[in-house]
């Protein structure tokens, strides 16, 4: 699946650090992970459809999907702050990551689901 495909249901709809003109080379990991289980028929599109951003949820998910995702994801070195240190207190993670905490936490799949994706 090509990013501009993903772009509609996982970038524009939950990611904060989407700019609908803004072209970017490369996904993150978060977002191929993501579509690669779409692909692979593990999520499909009304799970995705009700996923509502939930803070609390994806908090939850940061060591779990650190280490699976975030660590393997190129964006993690200079791009994306999330798995830092000290994170500031408003940034969100990427789109991807969102949507598979919430699946995660909806037992929708598993860490080891997304682990066979990476
Ligand atoms: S960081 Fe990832 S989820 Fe966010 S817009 Fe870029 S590719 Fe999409
Ligand atoms: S939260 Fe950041 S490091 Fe983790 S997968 Fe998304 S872009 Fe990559």
């Amino acid at each position: 699946m090509y990013k501009t495909d993903f772009k509609d249901y996982i970038c524009r709809p939950l990611c904060m650090f989407f700019a609908e003109d803004e072209k970017e080379e490369m996904a993150c990991l978060g977002a191929r992970a993501a579509a690669r289980l779409y692909e692979n028929g593990s999520i499909g599109p009304g799970e995705i459809r009700n996923i509502i951003k939930d803070r609390e949820v994806w908090e939850k998910h940061r060591a779990d999907l650190g280490h699976v995702l975030c660590r393997a994801c190129e964006f993690c070195a200079e791009d994306c702050d999330f798995q830092s240190p000290e994170p500031s207190g408003d940034l969100e993670p990427c789109g991807g990551y969102i949507l598979l905490a919430h699946l995660i936490e909806q037992n929708a799949i598993s860490i080891k689901d997304v682990e066979k994706v990476i």
